[in-house]
């Protein structure tokens, strides 16, 4: 039997579940089922970052000049402060392509999601998607003498039966709130069982159409201009940022902030997002310059959304038996680096390398190849994890020395020199981040740790 031949379940198909279908695919897997809770693949109205590390694995896998297409060119970024305008930094970024070998893309969330399904799509007689299918429970793992992996479905639709599926191989990709996650850890006994983190920050995420600014005789020429421009701009003020971004090839205007979570505060772990308020959401951002106020009135009543901002703590293993956690489900982070989508994508891709490698396909050889996946894959996303958190906590200083020393930071950017305490525009932190190649890296050092790497007792 080749390694082609096994039976691959996917649970969830966000942009780590699509990625590691795709990958598989590619690699001529032929027997991949992806169950969704979602009847669709949803149209979340958001931007996202498409940073180099990311294009190259989408490029890899043969969507990337279609999700380039709709996406915008970022050539420069601006950290301003929110309560003035006044610009602390500016950072030329013409030189990623040409360093990097792909441009720095911001996108709309459902480009990419759509990319990555269209090109599932094209491999219709190996990818099957179960959307409304629920994985309401994980029963095994597959490791040591356990049974394969199995897991139980069951459909939104009410007139059908819940229903028992088994496979060779398990990736459950089902984000934060992951059911798989849970399961793994009590089935391994993992004591103290690490759980998820409150950041105490929450985020709205709000979208300027063109037509909304075209049809206003009020409009702003800052905004028309930021809107056409291939700039992302950062205000930021204490305990509170906003970042935004033109996508849809300059059609929207994409605006996400940060702030304090002060309306989930009460709420139980299942909420993480909430209509809000526009008045709340205003006076959140009150103090911030004139340009931010009008931005945020163009949101209309009854559409602000709210999302809170969660982590987990580091897990001890991302693997059990022939299961594997992807993405969300294992490394989840705050957006300040704008690299969550984009180390799902890295795991997806790092996944399909290490199991088309597999000498053998039995359990033992299985469990091995997807500890060289968590080898490859882990001290990476928990680095960037912690490198979001920080440059968060650099943002939002309040005064006092830690934010003068900051400050000085920007001036010497100003004159020339120095790191850009933003860290995703700052060079050495982009090089640590979009100078890896993740594929290559798993191809290179597959034989090396697939010898180091012990089975699961
Ligand atoms: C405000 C904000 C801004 C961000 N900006 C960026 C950015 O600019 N760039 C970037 O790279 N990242 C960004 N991210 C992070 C990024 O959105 C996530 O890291 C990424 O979506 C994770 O992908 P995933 O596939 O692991 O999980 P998800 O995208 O959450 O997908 C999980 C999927 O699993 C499904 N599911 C859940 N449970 C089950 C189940 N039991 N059975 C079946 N299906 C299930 C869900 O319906 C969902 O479709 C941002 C995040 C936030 C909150």
């Amino acid at each position: 039997m080749a390694p082609q031949d096994l039976n691959v379940a996917i649970l969830g198909a966000g942009m780590g579940g699509l990625t590691s279908a795709l990958a598989l695919a590619e690699k001529g897997f032929k027997h991949i089922d992806v169950y969704e809770t979602a009847s669709d693949l949803g149209f979340v109205g958001a931007g996202i970052q498409l940073a180099p590390n990311m294009a190259r694995v989408l490029d890899h896998l043969g969507v990337w000049k279609g999700i380039e297409a709709e996406a915008v060119n970022i050539e420069e970024t601006s950290v301003r402060v929110g309560a003035s305008n006044t610009e602390l930094a500016h950072v030329d970024l013409h030189y990623i392509e040409s360093t990097y070998g792909y441009k720095h893309m911001v996108g709309h969330r459902y480009s990419l999601a759509n990319g990555l399904y269209q090109g599932c799509l094209k491999h219709s007689d190996k990818i099957t998607f179960h959307f409304a299918h629920p994985v309401t429970e994980v029963h095994s793992f597959g490791r040591g003498t356990q049974s394969k992996p199995s897991f139980t479905v069951t459909p939104r639709d009410t007139s059908k039966q819940p229903y028992q599926e088994t496979a060779d191989i398990l990736l459950a990709a089902d984000g934060i709130k992951s059911i798989a996650r849970v399961a793994m850890l009590n089935d391994l006994s993992i004591i103290p069982v690490p759980d998820v983190k409150d950041t105490n920050q929450a985020a709205y995420r709000i979208m300027i159409h063109k037509a909304q600014i075209e049809a206003d005789p009020n409009a702003d020429a800052d905004l028309k201009a930021l809107l056409a421009s291939n700039k992302v701009v950062r205000w930021i003020g204490e305990k509170r940022h906003i970042i935004a971004y033109p996508v849809s090839n300059n059609t929207i205007y994409n605006l996400s902030t940060t702030q304090p979570d002060s309306n989930f505060a009460a709420a139980t772990n299942a909420t993480y997002t909430t209509k809000g308020s526009k008045t709340a959401m205003l006076g959140v951002f009150g103090d911030f310059c004139p340009l931010v106020q009008r931005m945020l009135n163009y949101v209309p009543e009854g559409e602000v959304c709210e999302w809170k901002l969660r982590t987990h703590e580091p897990l001890p293993t991302w693997v059990d038996g022939c299961a594997a956690l992807v993405g969300d489900a294992c490394h989840p982070t705050l957006p300040h680096l704008a690299q969550g989508a984009a180390q799902a994508i890295e795991d997806g891709a790092v996944l399909a390398v290490v199991l088309s490698r597999l000498p053998a396909t039995d359990a033992e050889s299985i469990n091995k190849a997807l500890k060289v996946y968590e080898m490859v894959r882990k001290e990476r996303a928990y680095a960037l994890v912690e490198l979001a958190a920080a440059s968060g906590r650099a943002l939002h200083l309040g005064e006092g020395a830690a934010k003068e020393e900051r400050d000085k930071q920007f001036a010497a950017l100003k004159a020339g020199k120095g790191p850009v305490p933003d860290k995703w525009a700052d060079a050495d932190v982009q090089r640590e981040i979009y100078g890896f190649d993740c594929v290559k890296e798993a191809e290179e050092r597959f034989e090396e740790y697939f010898g180091l790497v012990a089975a699961d007792a």
